[in-house]
This record gives C-alpha cells, sequence and structure tokens, in this order.
C-alpha cells in the first residue's frame, strides 16, 4: 500500500513537471516581460491538457485550450470562460467554474507556467482586485418563468416553448446543468410489452410497487403513478428532440431492478446538449445565467412574477404572463436545512459530504415556503455508500451496474446486500470501521482497463491518480488495499456459488449476473455522502404547489427534487431523471396553458 502511495506520488510530481512552457518567436519588450507565444501542457481532469498564451506588447494577448480531453458539456465553460477571463482582467485572479474545478485549475495552471516565463510576477497577478461595474436594473417579461436550469427546468422550458408560450430561464450558477449534469444518466422508464421489458420482466406495475414500497409508502400514489406511467413517453420525447439511448437497460445502485436506460452522452450531458440545441434553434425562450432568483412577486393571491438578482448585483424583474415554474433542485449542500430537518441519519453536519452541486441550497423551497407552500417529506434525506473519500461526489466510484460487483469492508468482508435500497446500505456502511467499503469488481465490465466508468473516467486513470487500485489476483488486490487476503477470497467464493446458483447468498442478495473470477480484480474505497432531498415542495399530479390550506398556489407550478412526496423515505436509484422529465414536462406544458 505504502509503495503504491509512493508511486502514485511519483506520477504525480512526473504530471506536475510536464507544466514547463515552451516559448516561440519571442521578442524582449519594455520592462522583463518577453512577448511571444507560449504553450504549456498541464494534467486536466481526464487526461492532458494544453493552453496557448500569446503575449503581445507585455500584454496578455489571448488565451487558448488547444487541447484536452475533459468532459464535454461539463468542462465546457471552463474551457471557454476561464482564458476568457485570464485577458479581459489581465490576471490571474480568476475564480474557478464550479463542477468543472479541475479543469479550470488546470487551465490556470498552465497559463501561469506560460506568464512566468514571459518574464510576468504571476504571484502579483495572482492578487490584482478585479471588480465589476453594477449592470443596470432590468425588467424582462415572458409567457412563463422558469428558475433553474438543470433538468426539471429545462425540460419545462422547452415543452412550454412547444406549447407556444415565450420562456425566460434563470439560472444562478455560470452553467447550466445542476446536479443532473453530474449523474450517472440512469433513467428509469418501462417500454410496457417491449422485448426488453419483457426479458427483465418488468411493467409499469412493478415500478409502481418497488418505487412506492420502496420508499416505505410515504409517497403520494397518485403522484407515483403519474411518474410511472409517463417516464418512457419522457425517453421518446427526448429521442424526438435528438437525444440518444444505449440500447437495453441496467441496474443502478439502488434501483432494485434492470430498468434504467443510459444516455449516449457521458454523465448528464445528453439532456443538455439536447436542450441547448433546442434553445439556440428556437425562438421565445432563453436562459439568463448568473440570475438568482431571490423572491416570487405575488398580485391579487397568485404568482405573476419573480425577483432576482444579476452577476453584478443589479436587479432583474421578470414578469410572467402565465406562471412561474420553480425547478431549484434540492438541499443536498445546505448544511443548516440538513440539520434542521434531517431525523433519518445520526448527523448530517459539516463533516458529512455531498455528491451535490455547490448550487445545491434549497433555494426554491425558501421561495415557495414564502408564498405558504406546503412542504413534504422534508426529513428524507437520502445517503449514498458511493461517495469518493476526499470530495463525497460520485467521481471515481467505477461500479457499472449492480450485478457485477460486491462491498467488502476494510476487513475484507461483505456485510450487506449490495443490490438493497440505498438506505439500507448506507445503514449497514456506518457501522463498519472508518465507515469506508472497497468495491471490489473483476475484468467483465472493465476486459482492458481503458474503458470509463459511468462518470467518464477511465479505470486505469484512476488506478494511476491512487484512486482506484488493481490486482492481478485476489490476493495482490488484498495487499494494495491492505485488507485481509483470506476474507476477501473467501467473500468472493461466496458471492460466486449464490451467482452459480450453488448456494444462497449469506446476505440475501438477488441480483447477479456473471461471478467475480476474471483478473484482473479492481476494487476503490467509497464513504456514505449525501445525494439527494426527497422532501420539499407539495405538488399535485398537473405539477401545481399546495399551499398550507391544501389549495393551489395560482400561477406557480414545481418539478423535480425541489417537491417532495414522490419517492417517500427512500427514493430507487434511477427514478430522479425519470421525475425531472415527467414533472418538468407536466410543470411546462400547464405553465404554458395557465393563463
Ligand atoms: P433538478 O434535478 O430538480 O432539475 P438540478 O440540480 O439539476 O435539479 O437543477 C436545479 C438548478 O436550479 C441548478 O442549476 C441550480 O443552480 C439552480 N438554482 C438553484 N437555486 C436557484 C435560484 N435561486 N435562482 C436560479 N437558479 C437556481
Amino acid at each position: 500500500m505504502i509503495k503504491k502511495l509512493l508511486s502514485v506520488l511519483l506520477v504525480g510530481l512526473m504530471s506536475l513537471s510536464i507544466v514547463a512552457c515552451s516559448p516561440k518567436n519571442t521578442t524582449t519588450t519594455a520592462g522583463s516581460v518577453k512577448d511571444g507565444t507560449y504553450t504549456s501542457t498541464t494534467a486536466g481532469h481526464n487526461g492532458e491538457l494544453t493552453v496557448e498564451v500569446i503575449v503581445k506588447d507585455g500584454k496578455i494577448e489571448s488565451v487558448k485550450v488547444t487541447e484536452h480531453a475533459e468532459t464535454p458539456v461539463v468542462s465546457d465553460l471552463a474551457i471557454s470562460d476561464v482564458p476568457a477571463k485570464i485577458v479581459e482582467t489581465q490576471s490571474l485572479n480568476v475564480d474557478t467554474v464550479s463542477g468543472a474545478t479541475v479543469s479550470s485549475k488546470a487551465i490556470l495552471t498552465a497559463v501561469e507556467e506560460c506568464l512566468k516565463e514571459a518574464g510576468f510576477d504571476v504571484e502579483s497577478l495572482k492578487t490584482v482586485s478585479v471588480t465589476k461595474e453594477k449592470a443596470e436594473d432590468v425588467t424582462l417579461d415572458a409567457d412563463v418563468i422558469v428558475v433553474g436550469a438543470g433538468g426539471a427546468g429545462l425540460a419545462a422550458a422547452v415543452t412550454a416553448n412547444q406549447e407556444g408560450a415565450s420562456v425566460i430561464v434563470i439560472e444562478k450558477m455560470p452553467k447550466i446543468g445542476g446536479n443532473t449534469i453530474l449523474s450517472g444518466g440512469a433513467l428509469n422508464a418501462v417500454d410496457e410489452g417491449s422485448e426488453t421489458a419483457k426479458e427483465n420482466k418488468d411493467s409499469v406495475e412493478l415500478h409502481f410497487t418497488q418505487t412506492y414500497e420502496g420508499g416505505d409508502k410515504k409517497g403520494d400514489p397518485e403522484l407515483v403513478r403519474t411518474l410511472v406511467e409517463n417516464a418512457w413517453d419522457g425517453v421518446e420525447w427526448l429521442q424526438s428532440l435528438g437525444m440518444e439511448f444505449k440500447p437495453g437497460t441496467f441496474t443502478v445502485l439502488g434501483g432494485l431492478w434492470p430498468r434504467a436506460h443510459k444516455p449516449v452522452d457521458p454523465v448528464g450531458t445528453g439532456f443538455f446538449k439536447t436542450y441547448q440545441n433546442y434553445v439556440d434553434k428556437n425562438e421565445n425562450i432563453e436562459i439568463l445565467l448568473n440570475t438568482t432568483a431571490e423572491e416570487l412577486i405575488v398580485k391579487d393571491g397568485e404568482v405573476v412574477g419573480v425577483v432576482a438578482k444579476g452577476e453584478t448585483g443589479n436587479t432583474v424583474t421578470l414578469n410572467a404572463k402565465n406562471a412561474v415554474v420553480i425547478a431549484t433542485g434540492g438541499f443536498g449542500q445546505n448544511v443548516e436545512m440538513r440539520q434542521e430537518y434531517n431525523t433519518l441519519w445520526k448527523d448530517l453536519g459539516e463533516n458529512v459530504k455531498s455528491t451535490n452541486h455547490p448550487g445545491a441550497t434549497g433555494d426554491g423551497i425558501t421561495l415557495a415556503k414564502a408564498v405558504d407552500a406546503e412542504l413534504v417529506g422534508m426529513e428524507y434525506i437520502q445517503m449514498l455508500p458511493m461517495g469518493d473519500p476526499k470530495t463525497g461526489s460520485l467521481s471515481g466510484n467505477i461500479e457499472k451496474g449492480v450485478e457485477n460487483r460486491i462491498f467488502v469492508n476494510k476487513d475484507g468482508n461483505r456485510f450487506v446486500d449490495e443490490g438493497a435500497r440505498r438506505d439500507v446500505m448506507t445503514s449497514a456502511l456506518m457501522e463498519q470501521k472508518d465507515a469506508q467499503m472497497w468495491v471490489v469488481l473483476d475484468s467483465h465490465d472493465y476486459p482492458t482497463g481503458d474503458e470509463i466508468n459511468n462518470f467518464n473516467e477511465s479505470l486505469n486513470q484512476l488506478i494511476a491518480e491512487g484512486r482506484a487500485f488493481k490486482g492481478e489476483t485476489l490476493e495482490d488486490l488484498a495487499k494494495e488495499i491492505n485488507v485481509d487476503a483470506a476474507n476477501l477470497t473467501k467473500a468472493v467464493e461466496e458471492f460466486n456459488k449464490a451467482v452459480k446458483g450453488e448456494a444462497a447468498d449469506p446476505f440475501g442478495r438477488t441480483l447477479f449476473k456473471d461471478p467475480i473470477d476474471q483478473g484482473p480484480y479492481y476494487a476503490a474505497l467509497r464513504i456514505p455522502t449525501v445525494h439527494h432531498t426527497m422532501g420539499g415542495v407539495k405538488i399535485n399530479k398537473d405539477a401545481q404547489v399546495i399551499n398550507t390550506k391544501g389549495e393551489v398556489v395560482k400561477g406557480l407550478y414545481a418539478a423535480g427534487e425541489v417537491t417532495g412526496g414522490i419517492h417517500g423515505a427512500n427514493r430507487l436509484g434511477g427514478n430522479a431523471l425519470a421525475d425531472i422529465l415527467v414533472f418538468g414536462r407536466i410543470a411546462g406544458k400547464n405553465a404554458a396553458a395557465d393563463k
């Protein structure tokens, strides 16, 4: 293990040393700064990233990322904005883009090398004070105002526009995508009667039962029915907009059944490529980034607009002729709210990490509460046993589907049915040493190791970074990850017997495919992490917001993770993408019609 860490450190140092800058065509100008074209290569998120910096008349004339292997859509803003801001501010005092921090930092590191080579005092460039002039206050009108450009918000916006409404979407972050873009892309939907459904012995009814019972019957059955009955229609709608899905289905962590459809594009990027494409090609639909909703405007008991803050602190007033849709996502990153409402877990304080993007702070719940919206199921906060040990994110999760991997604790023993509900698996993990576990699998899903996981990372790259480990035999792997080899071997042997039907699984597991018997073997360390907040604003099946008196709040719709009452006490894996799609579309359609 120590040897492994040392070699990882060496690999890290080697990749750092790549950040050497090669100047071309330099000429000396005033002071010690040399004009010219400089290039530098450094390690990005997925591989090498190269920048080209042109210095002219002692100034930073241009910065370009010329080569990279970063994840499309997720890293787009970092690739375009960070270089532009360096030039605009003539400084290295540029914020990283949230959700693309590694890519942003890589760009800054490489540019710094170039500027150092050119003779700039890079330390002072990092502290240049950058102030923005406040933009003017503006008032904008549209038929439908959507708050939040994540999965639910953009499904609502596109649908409303297809129904003939003019739409403005406001998004507080500098990019679209929310949590949805970070997801592994598993979308539960049953194409009733299809070959796939028949093969999986699946039906809309089974989807209903598993969702309702998997949430301890705490969800509203009418909403659950709406979800499962419209999920496949949602997939076909996405396909009609050009989004592509891989054939077949898989079982996602805590999904209980093989009914998750996987987009062709990595992580959640396919949804946003599709929606952005629609927005680019159609009239009367626009997205305002860096615009944060702060208050709903109410007139004569009806919601008629939103007051928001623009990037420079200016006020943006948005009047909705028809209706407002709240689609601001959950509150997984709001520690205060987690602590206020949590009853399921011992502690969800600051030390507990989250898979969520930084904008998941429950703003929509505050907005809706101010107009007397009822909140439901706020205490139901979902944890996954699958967080990255450093960040809590889903990055570095090497499982491809439930069937082909097991979990072992630090002693090398299995401890839970790895096909169980998410809350069951996380509770069991919390009882293990250091509340940490190893996901263990073999080469069935990774024949060469160059294949990518569900989060667009190559397994070999994760190994090089010391975030996943490899052993030619189980004994080798046990040594790498410092667990008892006899225990690990026995755990795998028992699992394999269950896979082959030779014995019952000791933990009652029933979801299997292949035995774990093809070296090399792989493992990655994982921790409990906050993932999804099942509670939120109460809605009816038409996505209308309901107030504390049980009445519809006129002019107000909500969809996605900001709502409560669908998933009950535990959400099935793969049901969030179905939820945002189904209820996003319903909210969009009804908001467009609400004149
Ligand atoms: P869902 O899965 O429900 O669609 P997401 O997390 O994908 O949720 O998207 C919610 C989006 O709403 C995020 O992009 C988030 O930054 C945005 N958002 C949250 N609060 C606000 C706010 N006050 N104003 C504008 N956008 C917001």
